[in-house]
């Protein structure tokens, strides 16, 4: 027997949480051959002596959508050993769509998930079709395995025309919706994706179209996953944040009740206005696990800071006054953000805890980088500070400054101490729970906000050997997602497998630095984040990156379901 590959003396961790051992992994045509003793030689030989061997990391939340058309690699998350992810999310899919609204489609992506419009206009190469037709622009041309949801918005506006962005829908076309969702399974969608949060707002100023869905709306559509038996149902409803509110408790259930398909949530995570609304979550998904309903909500173990533009945020999108003005194009969007009258109301909505989910104080926001070299002086200093120097109230000062430098001052939150113990606190209760899932690294969106794809790099160096041993880290990035999401034969090293397969040097394993980059269509500028000691990654029995470089190969494969 010759193979294609042999990984030799690797301590082989196979993503089923078993304890790891000593083996040579060997690959023929693109599967999984042998896990054991290979005396034979191959093509190709990696000496893994030292090193871990385990399945590729399996992302099921990102929006890599639109960034495959000039990415197939789907950076920076491959280079932190995913080697397959799930686009689509939160429902915010190009397709299926007609020709008249992919335009529209964009502009809602590019202002709910941070992605430069400039970017998508010259970037995105779709002209509207089926979910079919989207992907398979994609057959033979990834660097990684992706798959996609369905997402609700893009069903409702291909049903409804602009009056998806307007209000509930008939029962006659909740069933046309129902067809497409239908459709779109068949053609391999991976699921059904929506999501109902204030914060979502298109480039219109008006809500994206899934917030107008009745509950009704939202059971029906995810209904048809009954009739394939496989998918799941990604969704992040309004009272997210609170921990879901008894309406929401009621329509998660009701969701499985007629899908029968597991439900992904994002995302656990500390907010200054719900503090326990993260554990309201994780006690109702148990509760509800407990009753026999899969309810998987979603934790991040990356750093939770964020980086704004007033030229381009969504981040202040929940609050009225602050959409309003800050969905108007210039010079409109920089007078009204100087208007008293305009002013009263943001402070007044911003000094209401209830009216954000996303939020931050004043004291938490500083000065990243100044768009005039003149005001070097200003980076560091936040808010508070530099509206005292100035005499004046914060809010003044953080749009004045930004006025005066274009809204192109760049600002970025700092969590304080407490803060980031809370956080850690967080992670650590739910990086040992059962049902959570790790994730929520929105990779390919925010790009000018923030970069999560790091998480599974950092789940292996932050969170094992305590609480995680490395065997069950692994399975929270490999086989968990797999078994969850239906990716038939990944996430996981047994004869037969696809060869998705890293090798790892534990010495070198880092998270490396976060980077601002200018590497986007349009010359627009993005967030990575740098990876150290991944030796080798192996998609499809083909190596795709040895330490961190691609050999030029493109053996990633569109994952269809069914
Ligand atoms: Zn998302």
């Amino acid at each position: 027997m010759s193979w294609d590959l042999v990984i030799r003396s690797g301590r082989v961790v196979d993503g089923t949480g078993m304890k790891s051992f000593t083996a040579d992994v060997a690959v023929k045509d693109g599967r999984i051959a042998r896990v054991g003793r290979v005396n034979e030689s191959a093509l190709r030989e990696i000496d893994a002596d030292g090193c871990w061997v385990t399945p590729g990391f399996i992302d099921v939340h990102t929006h890599y959508d639109v960034q495959l058309d000039w990415d197939p690699l789907a950076t920076p998350s491959s280079w932190h050993g995913v080697t397959t992810a799930l686009a689509g999310n939160c429902g915010f899919t190009l397709a299926p769509a007609k020709p008249e609204d992919v335009g529209w489609l964009a502009g809602m992506l590019s202002r709910v998930e941070g992605m430069s419009r400039a970017a998508l206009n010259e970037g995105l190469r779709f002209k509207g079709g089926s979910f079919g037709d989207y992907w398979s622009r994609f057959d033979g041309k990834l660097g990684i395995n992706v798959g996609s949801f369905v997402g609700h918005c893009a069903v409702r506006r291909w049903v409804m025309g602009d009056d998806a962005s307007e209000r509930e829908a008939t029962p006659a076309e909740i069933e046309a919706m129902q067809q497409l969702v239908r459709e779109s399974m068949q053609q391999g969608a991976m699921g059904f994706s929506t999501s109902q949060i204030e914060v979502h707002v298109g480039e219109d100023g008006r809500e994206v179209p899934s917030n107008h869905a009745s509950s009704e709306e939202i059971v029906a559509l995810a209904s048809v996953l009954a009739e394939f038996n496989r998918g799941s149902v990604e969704i992040i409803p309004h009272s997210f944040a609170q921990g879901y509110d008894e309406s929401d408790r009621q329509l998660l259930k009701d969701i499985y009740r007629v899908s029968g398909r597991p439900i992904e949530l994002n995302i656990l995570v500390p907010n200054p206005h719900h503090p326990m609304g993260w554990r309201a979550t994780l006690d109702f998904c148990n509760e509800a696990f407990e009753e026999g309903i899969r309810l998987h909500p979603m934790f991040t173990t990356n750093q939770l800071e964020l980086h704004l533009k007033l030229s381009d945020t969504f981040v202040f999108d929940e609050m009225l006054a602050w959409r309003e003005a800050l969905t108007r194009p210039e010079p409109e969007r920089s007078n009204a953000l100087r208007d008293p009258a305009m002013r009263a109301r943001m402070r007044a909505e911003f000094d209401d805890p209830a009216s954000r989910a996303i939020s931050f104080e004043w004291k938490g926001l500083e000065v990243e980088a100044v768009a005039d070299p003149s005001h070097a002086s200003w980076i560091g200093r936040t808010v508070p500070q530099l509206a005292e120097a100035r005499g004046i109230d914060p809010l003044d000062a953080f749009l004045d400054i930004s006025l005066e430098e274009n809204l192109e001052t760049r600002w970025q939150t700092r969590l304080d101490e407490v803060a980031r113990q809370f956080i850690h606190h967080v992670v650590a209760t739910s990086v040992v729970d059962p049902i959570v899932m790790p994730g929520s690294s929105d990779g390919g969106a925010h790009l000018a906000s923030f970069v999560g794809a790091d998480y599974t790099t950092r789940l292996l160096t932050e969170w094992v050997p305590e609480p995680l041993t490395l065997e069950h880290a692994v399975w929270r990035n490999t086989l968990m997602p797999a078994t969850v999401h239906g990716i038939e034969n990944r996430g996981v090293l047994r004869e037969g497998a696809f060869a998705d397969i890293l090798v790892m040097d534990p010495d070198r394993l880092a998270v490396g630095k976060v980077r601002l980059v200018k590497d986007f269509p349009a010359d627009t500028e993005r967030y990575v984040v740098d990876a150290e000691g991944y030796v080798a990654s192996i998609v499809n029995g083909q190596l795709l990156l040895e330490n961190g470089q691609h050999s030029g190969a493109l053996p990633g494969q569109v994952l269809r379901g069914g």
